[in-house]
């Protein structure tokens, strides 16, 4: 029987697994009295969820779905962004963020990070707008967050919408406001290896009520909106389709994991704090660059400790390292390969890594 948390493997004779998901018992009981209740699919408990995060993030309108990259597509179209728009991201970044904005008829852009931050660097956004960019899609690399002052006085003066992508960053703050709530909208993950777990999920915090009920519509079917209640109990109600949308609704599964995810996410935020410090301590004499300090006016996610293997400084190649960490039996992982690393990509919009100087990467 499983009574106390599953704890990621710990002894060395066993594999530790990168980013394995810490599971409870209550997560466990909520999705078999889930299962056992005949409603599996979105209902109660993903409207409970979305309540229960709304008030971790203090703001008026989330939608759940059923991923950050879902939510990430929505988020561009309820913005207005389409064909012949360009969307400025990080060269730097997981592939979702730029997927989506292809996902939405729109053009990415990319622009370097900040050397010591692995942040999208505002100036190099600056120099990436012309007449056809709409919006800016930072993201908080690592649980860090981006230099928003300087984000929105561009998106301001530009008339660009901002969408924060957040899959890493669920606890994180700038200067007291929350990730996700600075932009148009925030887009988060509770992929099995982020810091909050549902399996597969997404939520999506707009700051204009228009804006998540556009992105309701659009993530079930484009179905107005009272469908999303059309199945209760309050008697039978037509649907009507208003716009082509997608399927991307949370199910009541995911949410039954959420509710008590989000319940721990402080303590476990503070747990891997507290492991940070000690790698920063364990770690400094090595000849391999540590992630840089928190700003102080901020709040990091602590999501991933991200070291830097430079060969010429380190003596080991970072493939080498990889394979050598794996033959100890730890997990490790490359956040990430640039964007402009993929074959797609160079062979789609001629993008080169050399372009990015800020990045790292392997050379040959
Ligand atoms: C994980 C991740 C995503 C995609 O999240 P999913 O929930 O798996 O769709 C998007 N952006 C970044 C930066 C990520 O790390």
């Amino acid at each position: 029987m499983l009574k106390e948390t599953i704890h990621p493997i710990r002894s060395k004779d066993r594999f530790l697994i990168f980013g394995s998901p810490a599971i409870d018992d209550a997560e466990i009981q909520e999705v078999v009295a889930t299962l056992k209740s005949g409603w599996i699919g979105t209902g109660p408990k993903v409207a409970q969820f979305e309540r229960d995060f709304l008030r971790y993030k203090r703001v008026k309108h989330v939608a759940a779905l059923n991923s950050c990259t879902a939510a990430l597509h929505l988020s561009i179209l309820a913005a207005g962004v389409g064909p012949g728009h360009e969307v400025i991201t990080p060269a730097l970044t997981f592939c979702a963020t730029v997927n989506a904005i292809i996902h939405a008829g729109a053009t990415p852009v990319l622009a370097d990070v900040d050397v010591r931050t692995m942040n999208i660097d505002p100036n190099q956004v600056e120099a990436k707008i012309t007449s056809r960019t709409r919006a800016i899609l930072p993201v908080h690399f690592a649980g860090r967050a981006c230099d928003m002052d300087s984000l929105l006085y561009i998106a301001r003066r530009h008339n660009l919408r901002v969408i924060e992508d957040c899959a890493h960053a669920i606890e994180t703050e700038y200067k007291g406001r929350e990730s996700g709530t600075m932009g148009d909208f925030g887009c988060f993950s509770f992929y099995v290896t982020k810091n909050v777990v549902t399996g597969e999920g997404g939520m999506v915090i707009a700051s204009r009520k228009e804006d998540i009920a556009r992105v309701k519509v659009l993530g079930l079917h484009g179905l107005s909106q009272d469908a999303w209640k059309s199945f209760g109990d309050q008697g039978y109600k037509h649907y009507q389709v208003v716009e082509c949308g997608y399927k991307y609704n949370m199910m009541d599964l995911q949410a039954a994991l959420g509710i008590h995810q989000l319940k721990r996410v402080e303590d476990n935020w503070a747990r891997r704090r507290e492991i940070w410090q000690r790698y920063n301590e364990a770690l400094v004499d090595l000849p391999i660059v540590l992630p840089a300090d928190p700003e102080p006016t901020t709040r990091h996610a602590y999501h991933l400790y991200t070291i830097l293997v430079d060969e010429a400084r380190t003596g080991i190649s970072r493939d080498a390292f990889l394979d050598a960490m794996t033959a100890h039996h730890i997990g490790v992982g490359v956040h990430y390969q640039s964007i402009p690393e993929h074959p797609y990509y160079q062979k789609t919009f001629d993008w080169k890594p050399e372009d990015f100087p800020n990045i790292p990467k392997v050379d040959g």
